[in-house]
């Protein structure tokens, strides 16, 4: 059975991910960072739950001690936890703002993926999906209209994360790393403004991750098929 994490999984997207990789017979952890949001979203559909931040090291570690205890491995890791940041004017954005979105999109990813490799080595088909988004990619943003719903913070953070998981899938060729843009979708992170349903937002993830051991690496995809750089 694929054992598989997703980080932010107590709601919107990353709880859709769960519930229908679990119909699709996953044995799904859902990491949340609070036990209040996680425990009772993990119990609705069947998922176990974990406690995880990704801002926070300790966290990251306990969680990872805890799947390996009760797992001994994770095929797939989602990196799904996100947030849009500041929706300020460039020009009064400051640093810290730029920090903080970077702290959860960009090195979230990082403390997570590098506390999980062991347990991802662990499996006999290891995968990593990182939740990128159209917004972080540089021909959407310069040829489409999606340059209207750009911001300083996120977009630069989840361009960030498309060249991480690039590098990723060259230097770590055993484990195949993927960027997905579930399209603007109906969550709490748009105030529901999102125009795809949650069956909509989660077709590239699930996709991707019922894809099997003859999934590619090092791609950038969503519903519809490639997604530009
Ligand atoms: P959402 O409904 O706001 O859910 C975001 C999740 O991330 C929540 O579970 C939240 O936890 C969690 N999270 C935030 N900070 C965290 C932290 N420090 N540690 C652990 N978890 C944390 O958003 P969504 O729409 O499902 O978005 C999921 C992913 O898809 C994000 O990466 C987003 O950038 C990406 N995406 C979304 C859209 C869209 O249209 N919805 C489009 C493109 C990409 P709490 O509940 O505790 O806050």
């Amino acid at each position: 059975m694929t054992i598989t994490l997703i980080t932010g999984a107590n709601k919107g997207l990353g709880f859709a991910t769960a519930r229908r990789l679990i119909a699709a017979g996953h044995d799904v952890w859902l990491a949340s960072r609070t036990a209040d949001r996680g425990m009772p979203a993990a119990e609705e559909i069947g998922a176990r739950f974990v406690q995880l931040d990704v801002t926070d090291d300790a966290s990251v570690a306990a969680a990872a001690d805890r799947v390996r205890e009760a797992s001994g491995r994770i095929d797939l890791l989602i990196n799904n936890a996100g947030v849009f940041g500041s929706r300020r004017a460039a020009d009064d954005i400051a640093a810290t703002e730029v920090a903080e979105v970077f702290d959860v999109n960009v090195f979230g990813v990082v403390r997570v993926t590098h506390a999980f490799l062991p347990l991802l080595r662990a499996s006999e088909s290891p995968a990593v999906i990182n939740l990128s988004s159209g917004l972080g990619s540089f021909e959407m943003i310069t040829t489409t209209e999606r340059a209207r719903y750009g911001s300083l913070p996120y977009s630069s953070s989840k361009a960030a994360l498309a060249m991480l998981t690039l590098q990723y899938a060259r230097s770590v060729p055993d484990i195949r790393f993927n960027v997905v843009d579930p399209g603007y979708t109906a969550t709490d992170f748009n105030g529901h403004r999102g125009v795809q349903t949650l069956e909509e937002g989660t077709d590239a993830i699930v996709s991707l991750a019922t894809a099997g051991a003859d999934a590619p690496s090092g791609t950038f995809t969503d519903r519809n098929g490639t997604v530009p750089w």
